[in-house]
């Protein structure tokens, strides 16, 4: 079955590794090259590990203060940004430590240099002052993306920082403006927000988070108004410049220009992909416009023995989907019939509430004219919901009509990315209604509101009165 082949992998984020991983499985020679001295990529050393850490530690502040009303009170915090650095750290270093133990355990080769191609058959990797050329039967591009910039905006990793600079900070900012509602924008905010910075948002568009629905949306505003100094939609920066006290920041909106000045700025302003840096001209792979290389099924490129996975494949930029695209490269290039087909790649926004949606959005159906059935289940009938004080969550399922096939599911409220890992599967399993209607959750969880939310659709529910 399997061909046995020198398979380079370029890159060793959660695609990259999983793509020399599951190559060595599979009886391939394996090496992989990685410009970074640690592996893991941006998901593990700047990326979704840091930011979770971090906002784990900004929650567990959120959750003592919210105690205060059933009786418990705890002393004011004291943040020591120092010590939580090295906190952090010491995450990021012990999953990089797992990371290169099952390297070896596999005898996959770790080549440290930056890689670009010569041929669509080799390589150079140069490391220092040092330069190798390798050759490959097949090659998987796993470089992955970087923060986007601001012409005006330079990041200095001071006063102006980016996506990686802010998860370093060794002291809390007064003041911080976040430029961009997305996801990492605002996940910052919560954080720095919890630790105390007056932290407020501009977004260009006319509402946060663009992608997700806005009901969902809706119930993380009501939470963002009250924790964040201001929201600022509809609203460009237009320019800035350093002045004593900070960063003097120019806006407009509809109302007109407007100038403010902030200690620290971030930067978050979406991605772009690392596909400058490695001489694909030398290949012939196409890239788009805007620098991502087109795949087709099986993550091949146009240049034969050529694959590319995760976020140089472009959207949804997530650190799982390159994972299992690098995996589905790795079995392609041995022979084995895999394709990337999955029918909901999970999303997930970790702020307080998180939002997470697997599937089609209520937003995509819509614009597609797609007809769809809708059931949802309000969290204020929730008895873990009411236990824990998180009633303002809700969840929604939406149906094929007439089969009550599951086709999206979107969930709002505390926990929502880990309760999104079931609605996945009911979509990859094809579940109807009755399918998840019918499965016995555990009381008192948050799972039970998936169940209870079929149940809406059944017009089995108990739990609420339906006229
Ligand atoms: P990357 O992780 O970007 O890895 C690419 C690797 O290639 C890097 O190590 C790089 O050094 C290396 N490389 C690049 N060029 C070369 C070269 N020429 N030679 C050798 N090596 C090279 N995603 C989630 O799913 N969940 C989250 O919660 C989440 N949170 C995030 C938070 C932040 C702040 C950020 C910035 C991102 C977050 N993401 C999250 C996105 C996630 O990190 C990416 O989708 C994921 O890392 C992409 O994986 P990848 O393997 O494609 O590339």
């Amino acid at each position: 079955m399997a061909n046995k082949n020198h398979v380079v992998v370029i890159g060793a984020g959660p695609g990259g590794y999983a793509a020399a991983f599951r190559a060595a499985d599979l009886g391939n020679k394996v090496t992989l090259i990685e410009k970074d001295e640690t592996l893991g990529g941006v998901c593990l050393n700047r990326g979704c590990i840091p930011s979770k850490t971090l906002l784990h530690l900004s929650k567990t502040i959120d959750d003592v203060e919210s105690v205060k009303k059933a009786g418990i009170e705890f002393l004011e915090p004291k943040i020591d940004m120092k010590k939580i650095q090295v906190w952090k750290n010491r995450v990021i270093k012990k999953l990089g430590g797992g990371i290169k133990l099952l390297a070896k355990k596999r005898n996959v080769n770790i080549s440290h240099g930056e890689a670009s191609f010569i041929s669509d058959k080799s390589i150079k990797i140069i490391n220092k002052d040092k330069e190798e050329i390798i050759n490959f039967d097949q090659c998987i591009i796993a470089t992955g993306s970087r923060p986007n910039s601001l012409p005006f905006l330079e990041i200095d990793h001071d006063q102006i920082l980016d996506s990686t600079s802010v998860l370093s900070l060794n002291k809390i900012p007064k003041d911080m403006l976040v430029i961009g509602g997305g996801y990492i924008g605002l996940e910052m905010a919560t954080v720095y927000s919890s630790f105390g910075a007056e932290v407020s948002v501009v977004e260009f568009l006319p509402k946060l988070l663009a992608g997700a629905d806005e009901d969902l949306v809706n119930i993380l505003n009501k939470k963002l108004k009250g924790k964040l100094n201001e929201i600022m939609v509809d609203t460009k920066v237009l320019g800035s410049k350093k002045v004593k006290g900070g960063i003097e920041v120019e806006m407009e909106s509809k109302t007109g220009i407007l100038s403010k000045i902030y200690e620290k700025i971030l930067v978050s302003v979406g991605r772009i992909p690392n596909t400058d840096n490695i001489s694909l001209g030398n290949t012939g792979v196409n890239v788009d416009k805007k620098g991502f290389i087109h795949v087709d099924e099986y993550r091949r490129t146009n240049i034969h023995g050529i694959y590319a996975i995760g976020d140089v494949t472009g959207d949804p930029m997530l650190a799982h989907k390159a994972t299992h695209e690098g995996k589905i490269a790795a079995e392609v290039c041995t022979g084995i019939p895999s394709a990337f087909e999955p029918q909901a790649i999970p999303a997930v926004i970790f702020t307080d509430p998180e939002i997470a949606w697997a599937g089609k959005t209520e937003n995509e159906l819509i614009e597609s004219n797609t007809p769809y059935e809708k059931a949802e289940f309000p969290w204020q009938a929730s008895g873990k919901a009411i236990s824990i004080d998180r009633t303002e969550g809700k969840t929604k399922i939406l149906f094929e009509p007439k089969s009550k096939r599951v086709i999206g599911v979107g969930i709002a409220g505390v926990n929502a990315g880990d309760l999104i890992g079931e609605a996945a599967l009911s979509i990859e399993m094809g579940c109807y209604a009755e399918d998840i209607a019918l499965t016995i959750h555990p009381h008192p969880t948050l799972t039970e509101n998936f169940s209870n939310t079929a149940e809406v659709m059944e017009k089995t529910i108990t739990d609420l009165y339906l006229k």
